[in-house]
């Protein structure tokens, strides 16, 4: 199978999973995950017309991204990683959707950048729905807070959350907490599900879905 293959079936499984959730499946968009894949293996995939990818280091991204937006329009690109304050500017440059709001201070941040460019991506605030100490995102019982503060003292509109359930846990609960978390403060969007669980996760409302070794196979962390 290549990548190819490897996304339409993917899109396939989505479009049967929502079909079967009762649900759209144009509600749900295939967010793929190219992180530690060069260029040259994203081209077939925009070459199908695919549009939405996710990255979660912002100097990557920027190395392999402009190069391939010079070639193909309509992209839209995804931060999934940590933003650290000292990137936001590079992250508002780079991305359409940044999904890893997580604290006041990058909030601040982004609210600030976000004036400064005249540029508006899309926000979603991470919650760490484990409460694992390691990992990024906001704790669930600090989640309405951050999101309030986000919008009254920072002027920000948030589109979405997003999660990353723990390793060797049942998804759901996760998923489920993100998406209660969302509705009690009215946020539509959800960014839940990676290869091992997006049906799962769209049984449960997801409307990103993030995709990587799926369709691209599995990554190598020891190549530069
Ligand atoms: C790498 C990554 C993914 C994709 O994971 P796969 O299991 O390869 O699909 C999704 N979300 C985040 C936040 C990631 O870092």
């Amino acid at each position: 199978m290549t990548v190819v293959d490897r996304l339409n079936a993917a899109k396939d499984a989505i479009a049967l999973r929502a079909r079967d959730c009762g649900r759209d499946p144009a509600d749900v968009t295939l967010v793929c995950v190219t992180k530690t894949f060069p260029a040259e293996a994203v081209v077939p995939l925009l070459e199908t017309g695919h549009r939405v990818y996710g990255e979660n280091k912002v100097q990557e991204a920027r190395a392999k991204w402009t190069e391939l937006r010079q070639r193909f329009s309509g992209v839209e690109l995804h931060l999934i990683g940590p933003l650290q304050s000292n990137k936001t500017r590079e992250a508002v440059e780079t991305f359409d959707v940044i999904e890893s709001v997580d604290r006041p201070k990058i909030a601040e941040a982004l609210a600030g950048e976000m004036r400064r460019q005249g540029k508006r991506p899309r926000l979603f605030v991470q919650v760490n729905t484990g409460s694992e100490p390691q990992k990024a995102g906001v704790l669930p019982q600090e989640a309405d807070a951050f999101i309030a503060e986000c919008r009254q003292s920072h002027g920000l509109e948030i589109a979405g959350l997003m999660c990353v359930p723990p390793v060797g846990e049942q998804a759901s609960p996760h998923f489920a907490l993100l998406a209660e978390i969302a509705a009690r403060n009215g946020v539509t969007q959800l960014s839940m599900g990676m290869s091992s669980d997006y049906e799962l996760a769209i049984q449960l409302g997801a409307t990103h879905v993030r995709i990587g070794s799926a369709i691209m196979g599995e990554r190598d962390y020891s190549k530069p």
